[in-house]
């Protein structure tokens, strides 16, 4: 393979079109073609990265193998190809700023003056480039943020096209736009779509393809229209009708030819018609699903879909595997009470408690364990849901009224306590334990190692506290016991109740790494127990 080809997606219009899951479905049938490809997200924001953020302004934050804090459409990409993403596939306007700023201060611009272009936009480009550099990948598909005509896109819109112009046909720009429909006239609207394109051209980036988002089938009288108004090739223009699932969409776009005018504009040579048997199995699966089952779901920020998006995605996997369609009820841990438990959770069939930061909200938590545990629900305690469910364990059964966790309380009964090595960080951005860690499930006949069928196991992290140790034997004895530790620091990753029908609490996050094609295991096992 000669070149790594370039692929920018770049929205327009509004936001929320699924520029993310546009270039997923574009990526994953390249993939499926026979080459390696990765996925990269550019933010045009100031963070330099979401870790900071509030669930509330961006939604989940999704966490990388090598620990980088990163934007919840790597996530899509994970799920689409199977393949991990690491810190470099995602890069915000703040990361590009701090590591000019900080060449600057070592004086690596040689006393030059530094400006957003060129020194901004060099920093861009590299950052694109280098995941093209380690000769790892045949394909980048680099996912602008945004939408075209935001003062703070420019930049990258900048880089875009000088990358264009440098690289000729190894980049390729798709622009993801709408066309809406007024009922009133009855008509579908093509003038915003030509004014985005407008705003491009403006910006020097003509594109090379267009995909017309809509709610209505777009007949080729409109498509022509569009290719003439807005300079493309009238093969060029496509459309991502709403689809039942997300993991449609490569269907329907490879259904259109998306894949193979995309590789013939970059000449990258059709080895083969993409192989996509595996995942039209799932879909088949996906869409032929029986029976229903009710669980619920409790954390705090429940209006917001988006805040635990690979949670949901991962359920939607295991249910896809067990045959069920799940009815999850997303439920507000501040409105859960001891008084609306039983009426709120009696008849779900399993209960998930969510990660989360910060006290609010925490009671509801606990009483949500409490419930699932004395009723033998199926429990699956994620993060702050293991913390939950041993501070549950330890007030309810081992008598310790005053247990909480260090974050929430200064208590004489620490179940969970801030790591060592925590104490004495003061700053908030990427200072948690962070990123891929192995786990050993000691006990084989724990609810994990059935579900991993392994011994070692590596899984991700976002947390400052831990499972305290001093209460691990008094734990073991009264029935809550570790069935997986860190073997290297001994800390506590898994907790699970022997007695109970499937109680498990897990320290890091199995929902990173659940993929459409690779249902996570732990997610697999729970929802099985919850059908059983
Ligand atoms: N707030 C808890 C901690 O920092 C849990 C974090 C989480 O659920 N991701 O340890």
């Amino acid at each position: 393979m000669a070149n790594t080809k370039f692929i920018f997606v770049t929205g327009g219009v509004t936001s929320s079109l699924g520029k993310g899951i546009l270039a997923s479905s574009l990526a994953k049938l390249i993939q499926a073609g026979g080459y390696s490809v990765t996925i990269q997200k550019l933010d045009p924001y100031l963070n330099v990265d979401p870790g900071t953020l509030n669930p509330y302004e961006h939604g989940e934050c999704f966490v990388t193998d090598d620990g980088a804090e990163t934007d919840l459409d790597l996530g899509h990409y994970e799920r689409f190809l199977n393949r991990p993403t690491s810190q470099a596939n995602n890069v915000t306007t703040g990361r590009i700023y701090q590591s000019v700023i900080n060449k600057e201060r070592k004086g690596d611009y040689l006393g030059k003056t530094v400006q957003i272009v060129p020194h901004i936009t060099d920093e861009i480009k590299r950052s694109i480039m280098l995941l093209g550099k380690k000769g790892d990948y045949d394909v980048v598909v680099t996912e602008i943020g945004g939408v075209v005509g935001d003062i703070e896109s420019l930049p990258f819109i900048e880089a875009v096209r000088q990358l264009k112009w440098e690289l000729g046909s190894d980049a390729l720009c798709i622009h993801l736009t709408l066309v809406p429909y007024l009922a009133a006239a009855g008509e579908l609207k093509t003038k915003p779509t030509q004014h985005s394109v407008k705003q491009l051209l403006e910006n020097g980036v003509q594109p090379d393809i267009l995909v017309l988002r809509t709610e209505h089938a777009l007949n080729s009288n409109l498509k022509h229209k569009v290719a003439l108004f807005c300079n493309v090739d009238r093969n060029a223009v496509f459309e991502s009708p709403d689809a039942k699932s997300i993991y449609e969409i490569p269907l329907l776009l490879h259904n259109q030819g998306l894949d193979e005018v995309a590789m013939t504009k970059l000449r990258l040579p059709i080895k083969k018609d993409p192989d996509l048997e595996h995942w039209k199995d799932q879909l088949n699966k996906l869409y032929n699903l029986k029976e229903s089952v009710d669980i619920a779901v409790v954390g705090k920020y429940v209006e917001l879909p988006d805040a635990y998006k690979s949670i949901h995605e991962a359920l939607n996997h295991a249910g896809m595997v067990n045959g069920v369609k799940l009815n999850i009820e997303w439920i507000h841990s501040e409105k859960l009470t001891e008084e609306n438990a039983s009426e709120l959770l009696k008849d779900k069939k399993a209960i998930l408690v969510a990660p989360g930061f910060g006290h609010r909200g925490i009671e509801g938590k606990i009483t949500a364990v409490k419930f699932a545990r004395e009723n033998n629900i199926p429990f699956l305690g994620i993060c702050l849901g293991m913390q939950c469910a041993v501070i549950e364990f330890a007030r309810n059964v081992l008598g310790l009224k005053n247990a909480n966790s260090t974050e929430f309380a200064a208590t004489d009964a620490p179940v969970i306590d801030i790591m060592e090595e925590q104490k004495t960080i003061t700053n908030m951005g990427h200072t948690m334990r962070l990123g891929a860690y192995p786990c050993k499930i000691s006990d084989l006949n724990s609810n994990a190692f059935k579900a991993y069928g392994l011994e070692t196991i590596s899984e991700r992290h976002r947390h400052r506290y831990e499972f305290n140790n001093a209460y691990l034997e008094e734990m073991t004895e009264k029935g809550m016991s570790a069935t997986g530790k860190n073997p290297d620091s001994d800390l506590v990753e898994i907790v699970e109740i022997k007695s109970h029908k499937w109680f498990v609490g897990v320290q890091f996050h199995p929902e990173y790494k659940s993929r459409f094609e690779a249902p996570h295991p732990l997610f697999v096992a729970f929802i099985k127990a919850a059908v059983s």
